[in-house]
């Protein structure tokens, strides 16, 4: 067994530290949950100090398990979050998540202003408020008080490395999805940092992913690691999961469908949809990730089960595929837009809400489940447009998540793509990436490439030449529907508050 390095993953719901070898085996895995809290609707917000001491108590317990040198930490985190800090370094705000929509309406009056899509290129993240841009743009409007105050504006792991290493500094991947970086020169945007109202030196130092910070005798003395173990600052969770799973070749794409899902592929330098459909992030100077997240995965069928076969026998998930594979293809022309928590890629927008629309006398709820699982499915063939758009060939996917349990989702989506999908055995998303960047950073491997070749793809799902016809002629009708509709959601969100949800117990 050779040294051991620690990839540490910084999720939205817990934090996972993996101790892997220079093969890529795992030795020992330790999560630590915490909680979102939402404390006014449409806050998405974390406690710094917790996500801290989940950090150190996973290092700790690993380290604790393994019998072999650790001779590195290397980091990964969840993208766009935003910690206000004091001059000392102490939190005054909480760590406001990608999954906060506070700044919506920031972020459509920047993205309709003359500069959004321009904005959008330059520093290759939507304006959308997930990233820390429109939510900048929303502490200086509702809390002035509360800006004059804060020192420095940075994500929650440059906190978690202040705290570890007493340096504060943002690496190039986590700067690239805050809507405030020029991709193209590595620098802070002047008009976004004017738009913002910030300076470039309100925010950390920018670093390489793979810069190496030691980390002080406090932190391992509190973790029981050797004195100046080597902490590599690491990059983004999104960028990072590509390479967890080996999509580092040109044409390779990752996919996934858990809660969420996503569609990301390598690629050499900056690029950028002239459309503004997908996002462009960093991870080294010589690898990008391009492609877009969607908000509907997984849910989507956990909204069918409660919806509309609650009385489907625990545990429902299999039965409720089993009845959506008794409707064909195509679902006989009925279509699910599955914006059931609105949408981000390719459209960004806070405004979309779901709809079934092709429904017949003839239809069953057989039809309405899969039409549901289809519109996933045909969401992130819309994010493949917008891909191929931006000039990027995708050839083949490798794909995660929990959809990848059900051999009729696994189908579907490679009909819906038309390309074979792989999926891979045993491995860990983004704290492999982050060990594997770690030993990059460390010499322990020559490059990060050779992840392509550690990670074992066990089956690959080729597409039915005829399904994958059929989810090709429904892709425009489903792209349209979305532009036909955003009246209709424009209407409804006017009218939604005078729409309650529940009866009140007076009518
Ligand atoms: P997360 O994204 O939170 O890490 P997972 O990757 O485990 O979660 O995916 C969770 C989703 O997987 C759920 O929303 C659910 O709809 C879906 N799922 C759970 N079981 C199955 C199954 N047997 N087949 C297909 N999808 C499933």
């Amino acid at each position: 067994m050779s040294d051991l390095i620690v990839g540490v993953d910084i999720g939205t719901t817990s934090t996972k530290a993996v101790a892997y070898d220079g093969s890529g085996r795992a030795y020992a895995s330790h999560a630590v949950g915490y909680p979102l809290h939402e404390p006014v609707a449409g806050y998405a917000e974390q406690n710094p100090d917790e996500i801290l001491a989940a950090v150190l108590t996973t290092v700790h317990e690993v380290a604790a398990t393994v019998d072999a040198p650790v001779a590195g930490l290397s980091f990964s985190t969840a993208m766009h979050s935003l910690v206000g800090l004091d001059a000392d370094g102490a939190p005054l705000t909480p760590s406001v998540t990608w999954a906060d929509s506070r700044a919506s309406r920031q972020a459509e009056r920047i993205r309709s202003s003359a500069n959004g899509l321009a904005l959008h290129r330059r520093t290759g993240t939507p304006v959308h408020p997930m990233s820390p841009l429109p939510k900048l743009v929303w502490f200086h409007e509702q809390e002035p008080a509360l800006c004059e105050r804060v020192a420095r504006w940075v994500g929650i792991k440059d906190y978690v490395l202040l705290q570890l290493c007493d340096a504060l500094v943002m690496d190039h991947s986590t700067a690239s999805a805050t809507g405030l970086l020029d991709i193209s020169r590595m620098v802070w945007d002047n008009e976004a940092l004017q738009l913002a109202s910030i300076t470039a030196e309100q925010l950390p130092e920018l670093v390489t992913t793979t810069t190496v910070l030691h980390a002080t005798s406090k932190t391992t003395e509190a973790v029981g690691l050797p004195a100046e173990t080597p902490v590599v600052v690491g990059a983004g969770d999104g960028p990072l999961a590509n390479l967890g799973i080996g999509a580092v070749r040109p044409g390779v794409a990752a996919c996934s469908i858990g809660t969420s899902g996503a569609l990301r592929v390598m690629v050499d330098r900056p690029a950028v949809d002239p459309l503004g459909g997908v996002f462009c992030y960093a991870l080294t100077e010589g690898h990008w990730v391009v492609g877009g997240a969607i908000n509907n995965g997984g849910i989507v069928l956990d909204w069918a089960g409660n919806a509309l076969a609650p009385d489907l026998p625990e545990p429902p998930v299999e039965k409720l595929l089993a009845l959506a594979s008794r409707a064909p293809v195509g679902c006989g022309g009925l279509i699910m837009l599955p914006y059931l928590l609105s949408e981000r890629a390719p459209h960004w927008s806070s405004l979309p809400r779901g709809a079934y629309v092709g429904l017949t006398r003839e239809h069953r709820r057989e039809h309405m489940v899969r039409a549901a699982l289809e519109g996933v499915c045909q969401q992130l063939s819309l994010v493949l447009q917008s891909m191929r758009a931006a000039s990027i060939e995708v050839r083949e996917v490798r794909a995660t998540g929990g959809f990848a349990r059900s051999p009729l989702w696994r189908q579907m989506l490679a009909d819906s793509l038309g390309m074979p999908v792989q999926f891979a055995s045993g491995h860990e998303g983004s704290s492999f990436g982050a060990a594997l960047l770690g030993m990059q950073a460390l010499g322990t491997v020559p490059s990060i490439d050779v992840a392509a070749d550690m990670v074992d793809i066990t089956e690959t799902v080729q597409p039915d030449a005829a399904s994958a016809a059929t989810y090709a002629t429904l892709l425009p009708v489903f792209a349209e529907l979305y532009d036909a509709l955003v009246p209709t959601f424009t209407a409804l969100r006017r009218l939604s508050p005078g729409l309650p949800m529940a009866r009140s117990p007076r009518s």
